[in-house]
């Protein structure tokens, strides 16, 4: 299967000169969404056991989870600001134009666990970089940063100091 197939372009979302990468054809076939989050399963590091892997508002909640289930590790959301309802830890970051926050439960990660961090789309790193940092100050390593696709041309990887997976590249 190509993962690929089922990755559609929209121009022009959500503002002039973004092209967008919309995964709703790949959630909505069986076949792709379980191939998807088994070969990023798949991808994970063979010797290490993940102790939770966190999913990214929104998007990174599907197949984080579904990550989750096959590595037999808990699911953290990683929730834009005010979404959480118990104590948080947050994170500002840098975006092409101004800035946002994520946060994450201060109890969520717990000193020394095993993370892996998943997103649908890896651009900037921005976004997966500001995640890090969080699970950094709660006490836990990043083991891997995953995503169904990379834009390459952006050199998000090189905000990164985990290992990252993707399986499908855009040059
Ligand atoms: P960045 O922080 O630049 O790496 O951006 C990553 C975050 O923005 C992820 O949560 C993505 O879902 C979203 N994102 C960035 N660029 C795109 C794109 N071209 N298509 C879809 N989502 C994107």
């Amino acid at each position: 299967m190509n993962l690929e197939d089922y990755i559609r372009d929209i121009a022009d979302f959500p503002k002039p000169g973004i092209l967008f990468k919309d995964i709703t054809p790949l959630l909505s076939n069986h076949d792709a969404l379980v191939g998807c989050a088994n070969k990023l399963a798949d991808l994970s590091p063979k010797d290490i056991k993940v102790d939770k892997v966190i999913g990214i508002e929104s998007r990174g909640f599907i197949i984080g989870a579904m990550i989750a289930e096959r590595l037999q590790a808990g699911f953290v959301p990683v929730r834009k600001k005010g979404k959480l309802p118990y104590q948080v830890k947050s994170k500002d970051y840098g975006l092409e134009y101004g800035h946002d926050t994520l946060e994450i439960h201060v109890d969520a990660i717990g000193k020394g666990e095993k993370v892996l961090i998943h997103d649908d789309v890896l651009a900037t790193g921005g976004t997966a970089n500001a995640v890090c940092k969080l699970v950094e100050e709660l006490g836990g390593e990043v083991v891997q940063c995953n995503f169904i696709m990379e834009l390459d041309f952006l050199n998000g990887r090189d905000k990164l100091t985990s290992p990252v997976s993707a399986l499908v590249t855009y040059e």
